[in-house]
């Protein structure tokens, strides 16, 4: 990937199924439409109330296959017993133009990320107990018993690459992990380097060293 034209952040989360990472990043890219969220691509099945091109591209294993052979994706990772991939195109093309964008994907794809953009700011969602897990997981409804035990069961094994993230959000209380959230995007949004490329123009005027 071609870094050196990124204008914008790029954020990623990842979590537990179930742990509020889809909950909360929807409620910040409300809050905040300057994050632009990366649609997925995955071979899963859409859930009750998922839609085609908005919640992921839902596509066949074949296609899957080409893209990747393809190398359209910037990372891609076999989760759950599906195949998910990210765009590499719309990256380029989003933080090129300037918007900050927010990746929601499994711990195996965050490692590929940092690896190829080590710029990316990570944030780990862990929720406040398995049993919390648990029951939002059965609460949510939208997945089969089997699927649900497959991702309970698959909990532990993404929980442990928490310390590999530069963020932690506890997800008890959602308004409070909401306002984490969002206070990870405004303290990077506020580092140096980053307002002095925005505010070039500022920065010279007042004579602050280039
Ligand atoms: P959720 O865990 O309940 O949000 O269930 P999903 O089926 O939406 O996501 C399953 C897993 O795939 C989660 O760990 C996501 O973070 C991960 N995932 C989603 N999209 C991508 C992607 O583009 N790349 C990678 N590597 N993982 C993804
Ligand atoms: P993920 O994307 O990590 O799988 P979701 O965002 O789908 O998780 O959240 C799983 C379920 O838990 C949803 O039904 C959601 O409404 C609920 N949920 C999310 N955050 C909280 C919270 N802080 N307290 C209680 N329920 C929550
Ligand atoms: P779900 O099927 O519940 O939407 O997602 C299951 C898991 O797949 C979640 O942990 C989610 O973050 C992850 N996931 C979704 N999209 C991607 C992706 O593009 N790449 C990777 N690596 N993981 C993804």
């Amino acid at each position: 990937m071609d870094n050196s034209k990124a204008k914008g952040l790029l954020f990623l989360v990842s979590a537990p199924s179930g742990a509020g990472k889809s909950s909360l990043v929807h409620d910040l890219i409300t809050k905040d439409p300057k994050v632009h969220l990366s649609i997925s691509y995955t071979t899963r099945e859409v859930r009750p109330g998922e839609q085609n091109g908005v919640d992921y591209h839902f596509i066949s294993q074949e296609d899957f296959e080409e893209r990747k052979k393809n190398h359209e994706f910037l990372e891609w990772a076999f989760v759950h017993g599906n195949y998910y991939g990210t765009s590499r195109l719309w990256i380029e093309q989003e933080l090129a133009a300037g918007y900050d964008v927010m990746l929601e994907i499994d711990w195996q794809g965050a490692l590929q990320v940092k690896k190829i953009f080590p710029e990316v700011i990570s944030t780990f969602i862990l929720p406040p107990s398995i049993e919390a897990l648990k029951q939002r997981l059965v609460g949510r409804g939208t997945d089969a018993p089997e699927v649900i035990a497959r991702r309970l069961k698959g909990a532990g094994a993404e929980i442990v690459h928490a310390p590999q993230f530069d963020y932690v959000i506890i997800n008890n209380d959602f308004n409070q992990a909401s306002c984490e959230l969002q206070s990870i995007i405004r303290a990077a949004r506020l580092r140096y380097e980053c307002q002095a490329r925005r505010e070039q123009a500022l920065f010279a005027s007042l004579g602050v060293p280039a």
